[in-house]
């Protein structure tokens, strides 16, 4: 997944390019700048590449989240369907929102199913946040019919899946809203960055609005600039934008190596009658950032965990076990835990969180076992995993 495996000078020449033509700050400074615009010019290409109308650079991944979010509309005392797995931060952003996070059952395909959101929903319910997970969504046709169905925004957090296409739809193009995440160890980084996808204008310009202060961008004089809704900042610099820039363009690069290098490992698993696959609705569209595969019980995967561990196979995740990617582990989460006292807290009937089952999503994730894809992996690299398998699988 990482595209930080493969810098090199041109990140440097575009940080350059800020630093002796350009301004670091994204908007304004016309006179300095001589025409060097990187926010925009990444922002150009993601919508070419993706084929869609808006993106709109912010600061991180999360940041992009809590705008897309305000962005849609989704704010104070809604609910919004999430994973049990999943990064925190698609939770942070509901809570911090003022939103309310309701956890629905994920199947195969390691990411929310249609019969998950569907028992998910009640009259309170705004939006699902659909997350990517580990390269790859669901059965996007499914979801989106039950979203459209119930009037709920489908926000894609496709932070875990740039590059990915269903049916050769860009993912995090297909719902209302999307995301993406180009921190230091995803897809495309640009060290801090994230984007809000979307083709629908209102939420476009919410988005631009939100993330600066409510600015709302007309003319060139920032301080004569009228302010139609409140926000904050969630700018990216000019910076991380340039190293964006030199990325996006490593991005077929990237997706290349990625599924030729997974496919390497996965063709050779397939010898082993107890590896099962996770579900991929749409192969030739795989970020192919990870290999996830199932094992026929939960005791079977924790001690292949362990076997590869004892191999030596690096960048093996558990994320059961994980406390950084998985409900179960999350007390902070179960307790709604924060410095301050949170919107969430004077919201009478909310979920208690200690209380939240998702037994479903147990069974699935307890068998399964995740592995990085790496761009700088050499035939030796892969052929040492493959020779692991030896030892660890069974036929
Ligand atoms: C990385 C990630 C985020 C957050 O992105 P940051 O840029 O690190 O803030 C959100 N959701 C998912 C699924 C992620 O993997």
């Amino acid at each position: 997944m990482p595209g930080f495996e493969i810098f090199d000078e041109s990140e440097k020449q575009q940080i350059n390019e800020v630093m002796d033509k350009g301004f670091t700050f994204r908007y304004n400074f016309d006179g300095m700048r001589n025409d060097v615009w990187k926010a925009r010019e990444l922002e150009g290409m993601i919508c070419e590449t993706l084929d869609i109308k808006h993106a709109h650079l912010v600061s991180s991944g999360t940041a992009a989240l809590t705008v897309a979010m305000a962005a849609a509309g989704i704010g104070a005392g809604d609910e919004v369907i999430v994973p049990p797995f999943t990064f925190v931060a698609s939770v942070e952003a509901i809570v911090l929102a003022g939103a309310i996070p309701v956890f629905a059952e994920i199947d195969e395909t390691l990411t929310l199913s249609a019969e998950g959101i569907k028992a998910a929903i009640t009259p309170r319910t705004k939006a699902v946040n659909f997350v990517h997970m580990c390269g790859y969504g669901g059965h996007m046709d499914e979801v989106k019919a039950v979203c459209d169905k119930h009037n709920l925004v489908l926000l894609e957090d496709a932070c875990q899946a740039t590059g990915a296409t269903y049916k050769g739809q860009s993912l995090g193009a297909i719902g209302q809203v999307g995301t993406f995440s180009f921190d230091s160890v995803k897809t495309i980084s640009c060290g801090e960055g994230g984007a809000v996808l979307t083709n629908d204008e209102t939420i476009y310009n919410n988005a631009h609005m939100f993330s600066d202060h409510g600015h709302d961008h007309i003319g060139m004089d920032r301080g004569a600039e009228s302010h139609p809704i409140m926000g904050s900042n969630f700018r990216i610099s000019e910076m991380n934008a340039a190293v964006g820039v030199a990325q996006w363009k490593k991005l077929d690069r990237i997706l290349a190596i990625q599924r030729k290098n997974k496919k390497a490992l996965k063709e050779a698993l397939k010898a082993y009658s107890e590896v099962s696959f996770r579900v991929i609705a749409d192969e030739s569209g795989d970020n192919a950032g990870f290999l996830s595969i199932m094992l026929p019980t939960e005791a079977r995967a924790q001690e292949v965990n362990a076997a590869l561990a004892a191999e030596g196979v690096p960048a093996v995740f558990y994320w059961y076990a994980n406390n950084w990617h998985y409900l179960k582990n999350w007390k902070h989460i179960h307790e709604m835990k924060s410095s301050a006292k949170l919107p969430i807290d004077l919201i009478a009937d909310r979920p208690d969180y200690t209380q939240v089952k998702t037994p479903k999503s147990d069974e699935i994730m307890g068998r399964t076992i995740s592995m990085l894809i790496q761009l700088s992996w050499t035939e030796e690299d892969i052929q040492f995993r493959i020779d692991a398998f030896k030892n660890v699988f069974k036929k």
